[in-house]
């Protein structure tokens, strides 16, 4: 059993990790740079350490800062939450060489599944449904040419080092392409350090599904169904839902038992999230992510787990504490995310928060680690709260939200809280009719009418 974790993290996801081990009787160490220190994570926690300057380069990424602390305060275990070094194999290889436990997958498959091209080659080999594209990398306009002439147009070119939305172009003809092939590689490079990029078909109006998986690390891995985060900006989500409002109970059971196989086969062990695009009911895969993602509370609501708990115990050698059998969804969720923005360029908003007030009654959770008083540094991220909601259905899981919505009070900053209430009065959102595009569309059109200003 782990007697102390350390959380390489800051904000909403740290605390959601402090509290995992304090129901567990865990002690829990916060880290923070010096823009922190009067954060909630660090008061929260049973110990903190300051690791470096705000910069997160020199604090949240420090490696030998974070190593350090663990070794300073004795901590047994690594928790990397989300964001920061929880994708980094480098990190995980010199945490376990440190003989700390690190509370996620292995290197190698972190490895893997950072590199798209690598992850997609693996997912097809173990029957994953791969959106149709060149075979691996392509090295030069040229071979960039050929292979969108064979998968057809319109194209997306592809960095396999990508991430956050970044080191995509969509070429519609072939004279776009010769501009998006130079221009994602050169953004690859620029952002990533790698310009290596991929092709693939890009589909007109998918939605994006995720199939939340766990394994154990010797090859049993359960599905917890699926997320839809089709409600997107510039690529990131906005919104996400459980159940998905297309999937049905079979295919369910069909792409969740694919996802399930492929992870067990490999030996996964903890959190993993598959996304796929989904289109005319065929589902494609596009990435692994090999940790928590910022949507699972939504799968903790419909299912009744604790994820973050089921991380750690996986973690300490445990086998999992559910099979899929007992695995059984109950009701819809719906999270929000809550960014420090201003509308209508959603500029980030840092500052004082001269009011917070959270929403409470049944069946709403808010994740987040603003107080009164707080002052929200310019460094970081500008997520500042996750407003969940869990009701019998999806219709009053959306009146919960809206209700929960108008309960809540954040002063002093700019919030994105104005687009949700506005969402809400859409018959999409009403009926879950959205694909990927269409949250662009409508912002352009409410922008336009000044809304949101
Ligand atoms: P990132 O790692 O940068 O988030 P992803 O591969 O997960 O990149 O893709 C992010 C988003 O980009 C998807 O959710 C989808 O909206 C869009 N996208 C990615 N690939 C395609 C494609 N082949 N066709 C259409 N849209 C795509």
């Amino acid at each position: 059993m782990f007697e102390k974790i350390l959380i390489a993290n800051r904000g909403e996801i740290a605390l959601r990790v402090i509290r995992a081990c304090r129901e567990m009787g865990i002690k829990s160490v916060a880290v923070h740079s010096t823009a922190d220190s009067d954060a909630m994570h660090v008061r929260m926690a049973d110990e903190a350490v300051c690791i470096g300057p705000p910069p997160s380069g020199q604090s949240y990424l420090s490696i030998p800062a974070i190593v350090s602390a663990c070794e300073i305060t004795g901590a047994d275990a690594i928790h990397p939450g989300y964001g920061f070094l929880s994708e980094n194999a480098n990190f995980v290889q010199i945490v376990e060489d440190h003989d700390i436990a690190f509370i996620g997958p292995t290197a190698e498959h972190i490895r893997i599944m950072g590199d798209k091209i690598t992850a997609k080659e693996t997912m097809k080999a173990l029957g994953v449904p791969c959106v149709p594209g060149s075979e691996g990398g392509v090295a030069d306009l040229e071979t960039a040419r050929r292979v969108a002439a064979e998968i057809g147009f319109p194209v997306i070119v592809k960095a396999t080092a990508g991430g956050g939305g970044r080191g995509m172009k969509l070429a519609r003809t072939a004279r776009e392409l010769d501009h998006a092939f130079q221009t994602a590689r050169s953004e690859a490079k620029g952002a990533f350090g790698n310009d290596e990029v991929y092709i693939e078909k890009y589909l007109g109006a998918p939605r994006h599904i995720e199939i939340q998986v766990f394994g154990d690390g010797k090859g049993n891995a359960v599905h917890l169904g699926e997320r839809d985060c089709s409600l997107q900006r510039r690529h990131q989500k906005v919104l996400e839902e459980a159940p998905g409002p297309t999937i049905d109970a079979d295919t369910r059971a069909r792409i969740g038992k694919v996802c399930a196989e492929a992870v067990a086969k490999i030996n996964y062990v903890g959190a993993g999230t598959i996304e796929f695009l989904y289109e005319n009911g065929e589902f494609f895969f596009i990435e692994m992510n090999t940790r928590l993602q910022v949507e699972h509370p939504v799968t903790e609501a419909i299912f009744g787990v604790d994820l973050v708990r089921e991380q750690i115990r996986v973690a300490e050698g445990y086998p999992l504490s559910f099979t899929q059998d007992e695995l059984a969804i109950n009701g819809h969720a719906i999270e929000v995310r809550i960014n420090a923005e201003k509308l209508p360029t959603f500029s980030p908003c840092p500052g004082r928060i001269t009011a917070f007030h959270a929403p409470g009654g049944l069946g709403v959770r808010m994740d987040s680690a603003l107080y009164d008083g707080y002052k929200i540094p310019p460094f970081y991220d500008s997520l500042i709260g996750k407003l969940i909601v869990h009701g019998r259905d999806r219709a009053e899981a959306l009146a919960r939200l809206d209700r929960a919505l108008g309960e809540l009070i954040v002063d002093g900053v700019d919030t994105t809280v104005p687009l949700f209430h506005a969402l809400l009065a859409e018959p999409e959102i009403q009926t879950g009719a959205y694909n990927i595009h269409w949250l662009e569309h409508w912002l352009e059109k409410w922008l336009d009418r000044g809304q949101g200003a």
